[in-house]
């Protein structure tokens, strides 16, 4: 799923502010009634002592959660969950697996970040909430100028993996955007700086192109109980690539072999953007049952100007 087509299949549905309190289960039901849903709570925290301090806070929440999650994670190899879609504004049975499951102490557990796909819109759960705190926290409208870095990084990274790009394919290299500063009043990225080795340079350009009002929305492989970033692979002068860990690779579906992971992110990465060039840099972390948004993970970024 690109982002483009995301973004046009939900504004098809509404592209003004929409607010989860406001939506309604498929408008007037059967039943006559109007659902009223809960709206989704979005911790803002800007540092790792703020995050365990938050953690501390709902540390019944948390137990409370992992209790449930268990119940929820069915021994099929695949299974379904009831919940609330907030792309489709539809009730719906999001639908999980046990691929890319995690070893914890030779004991198997559900990756929820991947999963819990809608069968409708076909998002996943993170996904599904990255378009949720668009809508809640940027709130975009049709005049919003936005940029969504998919478009660009897999190819970019295609290229640097040493292949002959000789379709030429047209894209934009995130550490150097052809794009004029002050371009974008939002720039979308959703697991795409993890496979950018000099990712810094990336951050300083989504920093110039955006409007000085401007917003960016990401999501990372982050590692909340880590304050450096884990650098898994790096770029030689020559070109070539040095792997200081076990090579990762995530799913492209443009290159069968995957797309090389350089880095994990941690605490830090929020001090690197606002050298780069951001005021403001925060970890959103949220969490709901409803809209199918489970794991212990559930943090996504918000940058600002
Ligand atoms: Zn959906």
């Amino acid at each position: 799923m690109r982002v483009k087509e995301l973004l046009q299949r939900f504004s098809k549905r509404a592209y003004s502010p929409l607010r989860d309190e406001e939506a309604v289960d498929g408008g007037v039901g059967s039943s006559g009634l109007v659902e009223i849903r809960a709206p989704l709570v979005i911790t803002r925290i800007q540092s790792q002592p703020e995050f365990q301090k938050h953690r501390a806070q709902i540390n019944a929440e948390l137990a409370a959660r992992q209790e449930a999650e268990r119940e929820l994670a069915q021994t099929f190899p695949s299974f379904t969950t009831s919940g609330f879609c907030f792309v489709c504004q539809k009730r719906t049975q999001f639908l999980s697996s046990w691929e890319l499951a995690f070893n914890v102490g030779g004991h198997l557990e559900m990756n929820w970040r991947e999963h819990l796909q809608c069968p409708r819109c076909r998002l996943n759960n993170r996904m599904r909430a990255s378009v949720h705190l668009l809508m809640k926290i940027i709130a975009p409208t049709r005049e919003s100028r936005i940029y969504a870095t998919e478009q660009s990084s897999p190819l970019y990274i295609y290229s640097l993996m040493g292949e002959n790009s000789s379709k030429k394919l047209r894209h934009e290299d995130l550490t150097q955007l052809s794009f004029p500063t002050h371009s974008f009043d939002v720039i979308l990225s959703f697991d795409v700086l993890e496979h950018i080795p000099d990712y810094r340079s990336a951050f300083a350009e989504c920093a110039r192109t955006l409007k000085p009002t401007g917003k960016m929305l990401f999501s990372v492989p982050f590692d909340a109980n880590s304050v450096r970033d884990q650098i898994r692979a790096q770029l030689r002068k020559d070109g070539t690539i040095e792997h200081l860990l076990p090579p990762e690779y995530h799913d492209d579906p443009r290159n069968p072999e995957g797309c090389l992971c350089f880095q994990h992110f941690g605490w830090e990465m929020l001090e690197e953007m606002k050298q780069a060039g951001f005021s403001s840099v925060w970890a959103l972390s949220y969490y709901s049952r409803e809209y199918g948004y489970l794991g212990d993970n559930q943090i996504q970024f918000l940058a600002e100007k």
